[in-house]
């Protein structure tokens, strides 16, 4: 049976029961019958809802769209090697973040949930009050007070609510969460709803490369949501017998702020948070997934990169001279790629991601680190 089942006791709620945690103060993860045929995908629209058959919504549930179309992956040369970049900045509201709120807003709409809140380096925020705002819904965003203005401009713009919050993502998430008792947290990393909906990008991944997976899909990991969306999607297909194999799962990080490679080298002398990442939208110190991220890791024999603030500006200004606008997360992605890709000695189908458009960016880069 298809259900909500707690992460931490195992405890099972109906799919369309309106929670967000467990009672025991688990999260959620979603019990999914897939079975994926390919073919049923003739005649259907070239946007993210062409797999709405494999996502976790109530049939008469109506689909909250700002029209999610399929982007393209792009061939890059990076140090010699192509590697495809799948162009998810295109999204409605400038991230890949639109996948999953698409899909997550649909449910709660679906619900009829009045309110939601959410807590966000930007990319987030802006993506749930977009999607917000097209079904109705009123929307609470929470943010650190270091966020970029272009984000925060946007979420209001979108008529959401924003609390800033002094401090690090952790306070503003615990923030959110007080908050989120007496509505409904609509989180990108908390709810599975939202993670099912990322999962389309390796379901589009496959399809563009005629349903065969790449050897390896190197993403950013700031929450997860990305790596596990993905991961979720390479491992139906697998169960689905469309695909042989599952890639191997390189995570990125930046240097300053790299949690999953703390965990995955507990003796190593680097420093968490000694100082402030210029990727935002990976500033994430204690992400509460980050179990499920070392098992995928694990599980597909990848590793985790991280880059330096100084090669993640440098990366920044060099793709932007090449006229590819991304922000900086992305930028750390890009510089993850070309470090990998230096120290192969086998030829790899490497798939990558641009996850947030440059125009979300708008201040100066800072000087010095
Ligand atoms: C959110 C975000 C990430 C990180 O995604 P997670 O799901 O939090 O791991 C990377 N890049 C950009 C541009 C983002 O907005
Ligand atoms: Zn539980």
């Amino acid at each position: 049976m298809n259900c909500l089942i707690c992460s931490k006791c195992n405890r099972k709620y109906d799919l369309f029961e309106s929670v967000w945690m467990c009672i025991c103060g688990g999260f959620l993860d979603i019990q999914l019958r897939v079975s994926f045929d390919p073919e049923t995908l003739k005649n259907k629209p070239f946007s993210l809802w062409r797999y709405r058959e494999v996502l976790p919504l109530h049939p008469d549930a109506i689909p909250v769209s700002l029209g999610e179309t399929l982007t393209p992956l792009l061939p890059i040369d990076i140090s010699g090697q192509t590697v495809h970049f799948k162009q998810d900045q295109l999204f409605p509201t400038g991230s890949f973040k639109d996948r999953g709120s698409a899909v997550l807003i649909t449910h709660l709409n679906y619900l009829k949930i009045p309110s939601v809140v959410e807590d966000s380096s930007g990319n987030a925020g802006a993506s749930i009050a977009a999607y917000s705002a097209k079904a109705g819904i009123k929307c609470e965003i929470f943010v650190p007070d270091s966020a970029s203005e272009a984000k925060l401009l946007q979420i209001s713009r979108y008529n959401a609510i924003i609390r800033t919050v002094n401090g690090s993502r952790k306070t503003v998430a615990e923030a959110a969460f007080k908050i989120a008792e007496k509505t409904y947290f609509a989180s990108h990393y908390y709810n599975p709803f939202f993670i099912h909906g990322i999962k389309t990008w390796a379901y589009e991944v496959c399809e563009q490369r005629r349903w065969s997976a790449p050897d390896t899909v190197i993403l950013p990991i700031g929450n997860g949501s990305l790596f596990l969306g993905a991961f979720l999607g390479f491992q139906e297909l697998k169960a689905s017998g469309v695909i042989s194999k599952i890639p191997k799962f390189i995570g990125v990080q930046a240097k300053c702020c790299a949690p999953i490679y703390k965990a995955i080298h507990p003796f190593c002398s680097v420093k968490l948070n000694d100082c402030q990442t210029i990727a935002e939208g990976i500033a994430v110190s204690d992400p509460p997934r980050i179990q499920q991220i070392l098992s995928c890791i694990s599980e597909t024999g990848g590793d985790l990169i991280t880059v330096s603030e100084n090669c993640i500006k440098k990366t920044l200004q060099e793709k932007w001279s090449e006229g590819y606008y991304v922000e900086p997360a992305t930028a750390a992605t890009i510089a993850g790629v070309t470090l990998y890709v230096q120290q192969l000695t086998n030829d790899e189908q490497i798939i990558s991601s641009f996850t947030g458009h440059g125009l979300k960016y708008s201040k100066p880069l800072p000087n010095s680190h």
